[in-house]
C-alpha cells in the first residue's frame, strides 16, 4: 500500500521541520558554541593585556626607580604630589615626606627666580619645555647641580600634573667649571691667566666709561729670575712664582685682578678713581710686598721687580693699548736700573718709533764710522798708577749727537748687529794698544779690557775671531782682558763655560764684570775660569752709609782672592771709597775719582807720563 499523499506530505513536512529544527538548534548549539570560546578568548586576551599592562608597569616602576633621574609630578603651583623614590639616592630626601612640600623650596636661592621663570612658562604650554640647570639642596646641606625637564601633562586625565625629570649633572657641571678654570688660569699659581686678565680688562674700560673711573693695568716683572731659577732649580723657582703670587695678591683690593702673564711677568689691574699717583703708589707697594726675602725650600731668596703702569684715558684707549703701554712702561723701568716703577707717558710711544729709527741707523753706523771708542784707566789701588784701560764704545750720531751705550749696546744685542760691531770694538781697541806698545807707552803688566755681551759668547767662531785679531795686532794674549757680565755668565752656562775655556787656552784673561748685580755666588762662578771679579759700582756707592754692603764687598775680595781672583772695583767717585776699597784689600779700582773714559789721545800722555815717574 502506498502511502497516502497526505500522510506523505505529512511526513515530509515533519521531516522538513524536524531537519530544520535539528539545524535550528545544532546551528544554535554551534553559535552558543562560538560564543563560549569567544568569551573564553576575550577573557585570556584581557589577562594577558592585564598582565602586559603589569609587567610593563613594574618594568616603568623598575627604570623610575633605578634610574638616576628623579621624577617629580606637581601641581601648577610646584607642590610635590609624587616623587620617584631615586629622589632618596641623589639628594638623599624621604620620597614620602617630600609629598605637599613646595619644589621651590628645595631650589638655591640664586637659581629660584629662573627655576619660578621655568615653571610659569611649563603651566602657560602644554607638552615638553627646554630643560633648565640649577642647583638644588641635598639632604646634607651640600648643593647638587640638577638638569630639569617639564613637561606640561595638566589636561591629560591620567596625569594631571607638571612632570618635572631631573637628573645630576653636578659631576659633568664640576669638570665643565675646572676646564673654564683652566683655559683662564695659570696652573702654577692658579691666578687668572692672560686671556682671562684681558677679558676682565675689557669689561673693566666699558664699566669704567660708564661711571666715569680710571683703569690701570700694572706690569710686574721679577728683576734676574732666570738666574735664580738656574742657580737653585726649576722646583725653587717654582716654589718662588707661587710665593710672589700670593704676596701680590695679598697687596692689592680684593675686587683688583693679579693675574699671570707665564715666566715671570705678573700683571694687575685696578679700577678707580684718583688716576696716576694712586696707581703709582699701588705698584710701588707691590715691589715692596717683594722686597721682603722669601722663603723657598729652607732658604732666604731675595727677588726685586720692575714694574710699568697705564691709565686708561676715557674713550681713547682700547685694552690692546693698555697693555703695549703698561708694557712700553715696564721696559723703560728695566732699563733704568731695576727695582724701579715706571708710568706711562705719551712720549714713550715715541720713543719706541724713534727706537725703530735707531736700528736702521745702528745697521748703517758701522759703515759710516759713527763709533769710536774712549778708554777708562783702571788704577792700582795700592800705588796709585794705571794698571790697565777698559775701552768703551762710543757713537756720534750724525742728528742726535752722543748716545749712550746703555741706549744702543742692547738693542745691538737683540738685533745681532752687536756681533760685527764687538768684533770691531775688540779689533779697534787692539790696534789701539799695539800703538801704544809700539810708542813704548805700554808696561808689563798692562790689560785691555774689551767687554763682551752675551750674543757674542755664543757666536761659534768667537774664538777664532779673537786670535785672528790677536796674531794680527801682535798684541800678547795675556794682555786682553775680556769682560763677560754675571748675568750672562748665569745665563748661559755650560755652553759658555766651553768657549771660555778655550779662550783661556788662547792665553786671555777673563772678568766677571758687575758682579754682585746677578745674585750668583762666587762659589758657583768658580766654575768658569775667570781670573778678575770686577764689583759692581751700585756696591761701592753703597759703601759709605751702608755696613752690610761693606761686610759683602770685604767677603767677596777676600774669597775672590782665596780663590785665586784677582778683585776690580767700579766706579769709584770718592776719596772716602778709595780708602774703602784699599782697606778691603781690592786690586784695582775704576772710577770718576781717578779718570773718566777718556779719549786714546789723553790716555796715551797719561801712559808715557807713568812711564817717565816708574823711570
Ligand atoms: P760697564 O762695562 O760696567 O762699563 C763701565 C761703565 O761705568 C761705563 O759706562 C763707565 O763710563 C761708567 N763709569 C765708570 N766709572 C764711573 C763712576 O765713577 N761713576 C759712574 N756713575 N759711572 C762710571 P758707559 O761707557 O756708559 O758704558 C755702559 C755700559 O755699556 C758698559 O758698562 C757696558 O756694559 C756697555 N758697553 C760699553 N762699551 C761696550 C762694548 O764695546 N761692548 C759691549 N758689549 N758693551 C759695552
Ligand atoms: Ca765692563
Ligand atoms: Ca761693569
Amino acid at each position: 500500500q502506498w502511502p497516502s499523499w497526505g500522510a506523505l506530505a505529512g511526513s515530509l513536512l515533519l521531516t522538513l521541520m524536524a531537519s530544520n529544527y535539528l539545524w535550528l538548534v545544532t546551528n544554535r548549539a554551534r553559535r552558543i558554541g562560538a560564543l563560549a570560546a569567544e568569551r573564553a578568548r576575550e577573557i585570556t586576551e584581557r589577562e594577558r593585556a592585564e598582565m602586559a599592562l603589569r609587567e610593563r608597569e613594574s618594568w616603568f616602576r623598575a627604570l623610575v626607580q633605578h634610574s638616576s633621574d628623579v621624577v617629580t609630578v606637581s601641581g601648577a603651583d610646584g607642590g610635590i604630589e609624587w616623587v620617584s623614590p631615586s629622589v632618596e639616592r641623589v639628594l638623599g630626601h624621604d620620597p614620602d615626606l617630600l609629598q605637599g612640600a613646595s619644589l621651590l623650596a628645595f631650589v638655591h636661592p640664586a637659581d629660584v627666580a629662573a627655576a619660578a621663570e621655568a615653571m610659569l612658562t611649563a603651566v602657560a604650554g602644554p607638552g615638553r619645555h627646554e630643560p633648565i640647570a640649577l642647583r638644588v639642596m641635598h639632604v646634607a646641606g651640600s648643593w647638587r647641580w640638577l638638569e630639569v625637564t617639564t613637561t606640561n601633562l595638566l589636561d591629560d586625565p591620567v596625569v594631571r600634573g607638571l612632570v618635572h625629570n631631573a637628573r645630576d649633572i653636578t659631576e659633568r657641571r664640576e669638570l665643565e667649571e675646572e676646564l673654564t678654570r683652566q683655559a683662564f688660569s695659570d696652573s702654577l699659581t692658579g691666578l687668572p691667566n692672560r686671556a682671562l686678565f684681558q677679558d676682565r680688562l675689557r669689561h673693566a674700560l666699558a664699566a669704567a666709561r660708564r661711571h666715569e673711573q680710571e683703569v690701570a693695568v700694572i706690569f710686574l716683572d721679577l728683576d734676574g729670575f732666570k738666574v735664580i731659577n738656574d742657580s737653585l732649580g726649576h722646583h725653587a723657582g717654582d716654589a718662588l712664582l707661587v710665593a710672589v703670587a700670593a704676596r701680590l695678591l695679598r697687596t692689592v683690593r680684593p675686587s683688583d685682578t693679579v693675574a699671570r702673564f707665564g715666566g715671570d711677568e705678573f700683571a694687575v689691574l685696578a679700577v678707580g678713581e684718583n688716576g696716576l699717583t694712586t696707581a703709582a703708589v699701588m705698584a710701588e707697594r707691590l715691589l715692596q710686598a717683594l722686597a721682603e726675602p722669601v722663603s723657598v725650600e729652607g732658604r732666604d731668596v731675595f727677588i726685586m721687580a720692575s714694574a710699568g703702569v697705564a691709565l686708561s684715558d676715557g674713550v681713547l684707549a682700547g685694552p690692546a693699548d693698555l697693555l703695549r703701554r703698561a708694557d712700553i712702561a715696564l721696559y723703560r723701568a728695566k732699563g733704568a736700573g731695576k727695582g724701579r716703577v715706571t708710568v706711562f707717558d705719551g712720549s714713550m710711544e715715541a720713543a719706541v718709533a724713534g727706537r725703530l729709527n735707531l736700528e736702521t741707523d745702528l745697521r748703517r753706523a758701522l759703515e759710516r764710522n759713527e763709533f769710536h771708542l774712549v778708554y777708562q784707566p783702571e788704577v792700582n789701588v795700592s800705588a796709585g798708577t794705571v794698571a790697565g784701560v777698559e775701552a768703551l764704545l762710543r757713537w756720534q750720531h750724525p742728528e742726535r749727537g752722543a748716545v749712550s751705550p746703555v741706549e744702543f749696546v742692547p738693542l745691538a744685542e737683540e738685533t745681532g748687529i752687536i756681533v760685527s760691531l764687538g768684533a770691531w770694538v775688540l779689533r779697534e781697541a787692539c790696534r789701539q794698544v799695539a800703538e801704544w806698545r809700539r810708542l813704548g807707552h805700554v808696561a808689563d803688566g798692562f790689560t785691555l779690557s774689551v767687554n763682551l755681551s752675551g750674543r757674542q759668547l755664543i757666536q761659534p767662531d768667537l774664538v777664532e775671531v779673537v786670535s785672528a785679531v790677536l796674531a794680527e795686532t801682535e798684541v800678547p794674549p795675556a794682555m786682553l782682558r775680556l769682560e763677560i757680565t754675571e748675568t750672562v755668565l748665569m745665563e748661559d752656562g755650560p755652553a759658555s763655560t766651553r768657549t771660555l775655556e778655550r779662550l783661556k787656552t788662547l792665553g786671555v784673561e777673563l772678568a766677571i764684570d758687575d758682579f754682585g748685580t746677578g745674585y750668583s755666588s762666587l762659589a758657583y762662578l768658580r766654575r768658569f775660569p775667570v781670573d778678575t771679579v770686577k764689583v759692581d759700582r751700585s756696591f761701592i756707592a753703597a759703601v759709605e752709609d751702608d755696613p752690610r754692603v761693606c761686610a759683602i764687598v770685604q767677603t767677596v775680595t777676600h774669597l775672590a782672592h782665596a780663590l785665586g781672583m784677582r778683585v776690580t772695583a767700579e766706579g769709584i767717585e770718592t776719596q772716602q771709597q778709595v780708602r774703602f776699597v784699599s782697606e778691603a784689600g781690592c786690586d784695582r779700582g775704576q772710577g770718576y775719582y781717578y779718570y773718566r773714559p777718556l779719549p786714546a789721545g789723553e790716555v796715551a800722555v797719561l801712559l808715557s807720563a807713568g812711564r817717565r815717574q816708574a823711570a
